[in-house]
């Protein structure tokens, strides 16, 4: 559909079928024109490529991937969409949507089903509620997918794209900086979108690498011991990796010393390397 992104259009489609915003579902619908073929060009898709979407709402952003990708298949929780789909992308015929909460399904097998032989990528205009969730969903399950492609809350946008070892950092940033490269493309701002939402936003690209950057011994214990030393940011990791690893704190004295870091350390002020070092030298004395 050529007009999809001109707000008096998507206004008559969401009249004609009734619909009405959940917010629950973290429903902010795109609105300005210009941005969906700015992320349509800059996901890295192509005639070669196949898009995973999550959310496409009515597909204003589907309508740019359409065009440009071999092949795309959105994920979209709600079922009321699935009629407004069906009229509003109805010329593409390399577009497929799967009915499902994109948490609970199993990705690897979607994309072995419906990208063979394709490069894939990720580009969605994500559900705030879950922005977090899914990242991690989508780079933790190891997916064979070149790069995400996401528009965030402006907040989560800072915290993705925070250098490891910055006071911005969380254990978000140090698990998108294990598997990726992030990098914010573009701001856009709250009245983007219907119903504008309270906060302005940012489209980020995370390349993926072909390999973790940085070798540990053992990657649960390594997420584990992030997660304990951000859970509790303002103490130090003594304290705070101790009590989430349950390791005594002469243990962890040791495992400090043997790594070169200082135990009195906040875990904001540790750089990826640092961390890696850490979990390293606790999984060899535990
Ligand atoms: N892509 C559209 C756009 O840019 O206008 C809509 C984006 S809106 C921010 C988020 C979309 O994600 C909505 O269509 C919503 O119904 C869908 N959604 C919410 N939770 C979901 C989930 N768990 N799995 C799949 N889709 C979900």
């Amino acid at each position: 559909m050529e007009r999809l992104s001109d707000i008096g259009e998507i206004k008559r489609i969401l009249g004609s079928h009734g619909f009405t915003f959940s917010k629950a579902m973290g429903q902010n619908f795109l609105v300005n024109p210009s941005v969906c073929p700015r992320m349509a060009q800059l996901c890295g898709a192509d005639e070669n490529t196949g898009v995973l979407e999550i959310g496409p709402g009515i597909g204003v952003l589907t309508n740019e991937l359409c065009k440009i990708a071999k092949k795309v298949v959105s994920v979209e929780l709600d079922t009321r969409l699935l009629p407004v789909l069906e009229e509003t992308l109805a010329e593409h015929k390399n577009f497929k949507v799967i009915n499902h909460d994109v948490l609970k399904l199993d990705l690897k097998k979607v994309i072995a089903e419906e990208f063979s032989g394709m490069d894939v990528v990720v580009c969605a205009n994500l559900p705030y509620y879950i922005t977090s969730p899914i990242i991690m969903k989508l780079l933790e399950d190891k997916l064979p997918i070149k790069a995400l492609t996401v528009m965030v809350q402006k907040e989560a946008a800072d915290r993705l794209c925070a250098q490891v070892g910055s006071r911005e950092s969380g254990a978000v940033t140090v698990a998108v900086n294990y598997y990726s490269e992030a990098e914010k493309l573009f701001s856009v701002s709250r009245g983007s979108f219907m119903p504008a939402p309270n906060v302005d936003s940012a489209v980020i690209r995370l390349n993926v690498s072909d390999k973790p950057r940085i070798e540990v011994k053992d990657e649960k214990l390594f997420f584990k011991m992030v997660k304990s030393a951000f859970a509790q940011r303002r103490k130090t990791i003594s304290n705070s990796i101790t009590s989430g690893l349950s390791l005594s704190k002469e243990a962890f004295k040791t495992a400090c010393e043997n790594a070169g870091i200082s135990p009195t350390a906040r875990a904001e002020a540790l750089t990826l390397e640092e961390l890696g070092m850490l979990c390293n030298s606790i999984y060899d004395i535990k």
